[in-house]
């Protein structure tokens, strides 16, 4: 029997989210303090970096399933969710799961057990290998939570290719319950747009890393993957000479259809890991060779103009 999902559940009022916006300010502070320690030493970094930055979204990309609905499948919590959907958001009814499982005895390690299970295409590790390999910075952008993506990201070997991860916060607390909690406190501080999910604005975070980039004052190449309504909204903040890679027959794919003269962005679809990785090596690849010839220019004129001097 199908069940409902967060592309459904996030419309409904936010009137059952519990107070929790001081823990999430606090998470998010550790979570920017894991960000900074993981800046200076630990990531892997290629010889030389692209001027290139890939952000992948997590669930339905990355992944095969969303998480959120893997755990409810696995765990049986389907009738459980469907009751509760009408009057819970998806963000606070995963909160509420995490606390169901909690009461039956199920532990993390358990949670990370069935995480770990959670099926992905074959190409799509090979793909993000590669791509790092080829000196691009790679980001998470997720409306999953930080818990999910470090666990399954760890397990397939592939959590240093990623220099950032920006989703909802989630801590197991003192009782060893997971708690998982908004990305945006939208009770005290809401974002405003109305494309987005109250607790999370993906468009925000991309206009945010759009200004980190122009502070740097590096040009930068977006490439943008994902395949949910949720990455609409950042789809429309890229500018021009990014590109976005929207999953065909999903629901951004659909929404970018309507009307693709909205986006500034060159639109490049794909349809499973294995296109994926192709669209995304070809973009790369041409990125490169551009690069590569706007350089070569660059310094055959300085030689002639050297030459003239
Ligand atoms: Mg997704
Ligand atoms: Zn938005």
């Amino acid at each position: 029997m199908p069940f409902a999902t967060r592309e459904f559940g996030w419309r409904l009022d936010a009137s059952c989210w519990p107070d929790l916006s001081r823990c999430a300010v606090l998470m998010t502070d550790m979570v920017r303090s894991s960000r900074k320690r993981e800046a200076e030493g630990k990531r892997c970094e290629p010889q030389e970096m692209a001027d290139i930055l890939v952000v992948f979204d997590f669930d339905k990309t990355i992944m095969d399933w969303e998480c959120d609905d893997w755990i409810v499948h696995e765990f049986g919590l389907i009738d459980l969710v469907n009751e509760l959907l009408p009057t819970t958001p998806w963000n606070s009814l995963m909160d509420k799961m995490m606390g169901e499982l909690h009461s039956r005895g199920k532990t993390i390690t358990e949670i990370a057990d069935v995480l770990k299970r959670a099926t992905m295409h074959p190409r799509i590790v090979p793909a993000i290998k590669s791509v790092h390999a080829l000196g691009c910075e790679l980001r998470i952008l997720s409306d999953a939570n930080v818990f999910y993506i470090e666990t399954i990201l760890k397990h397939l070997g592939i959590r240093e290719c990623f220099s950032e991860i920006t989703t909802n916060p989630s801590f197991v607390d003192k009782e060893g319950r997971l708690r998982i909690l908004p990305f945006h406190d939208f009770r005290s501080s809401p974002h405003g747009c109305d494309l987005c999910p109250p607790n999370m604005c993906k468009g925000a975070v991309i206009k945010r890393m759009q200004a980190s980039v122009s502070a740097e004052g590096k040009k930068r190449r977006f490439i943008y993957v994902g395949d949910g309504v949720g990455d609409y909204c950042p789809s429309l903040k890229l500018l021009a000479g990014d590109f976005m890679m929207p999953r065909k027959n999903y629901p951004v794919w659909d929404l970018i259809c309507r009307n693709p003269t909205l986006l500034k962005a060159e639109i490049h679809e794909w349809t499973d890991g294995e296109e994926m990785e192709q669209v995304l090596l070809r973009l790369i690849n041409a990125i490169l060779a551009e690069e590569e010839e706007e350089e070569e220019i660059k310094s055959g004129r300085s030689v002639s103009s050297d030459h003239g001097l």
